[in-house]
């Protein structure tokens, strides 16, 4: 112990406990970077590239709306006439509408 203090001394340490507690800290992060996975080789870009080549959108599922035959997406209400499951779910706003309630 006084081996250490002595050494400390000799660096021009100052506060020991400081010291100390911070050297504790490191020992801490080192334990901790230790035991994180990391990469054993860099990826090249072509490698990225490649893997990405596969996220792209599909093609969307659409069929024409049993109420008015304007093209919408299964299981889904009806933008254009608000219908879903053969009864009116939501009501849509139309340009004829909006005049009507400025006028
Ligand atoms: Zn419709």
């Amino acid at each position: 112990m006084d081996q250490f203090v002595d050494v400390l001394d000799a660096e021009g340490v100052k506060d020991y406990d400081l010291c100390r507690s911070s050297s504790s800290i490191n020992h801490l992060l080192i334990e901790e970077d230790k035991n994180m996975p990391l990469p054993k080789r860099r990826h090249s870009k072509t490698r990225g590239r490649k893997r990405r080549t596969h996220w792209k959108l599909g093609q969307m599922n659409l069929v024409p709306c049993p109420q008015c035959k304007h093209p919408k997406l299964t299981h889904r209400i009806c933008a254009v006439c608000g219908y879903y499951d053969g009864r009116q779910v939501i009501e849509v706003k139309t340009k004829e509408k909006n005049k009507k309630k400025k006028g």
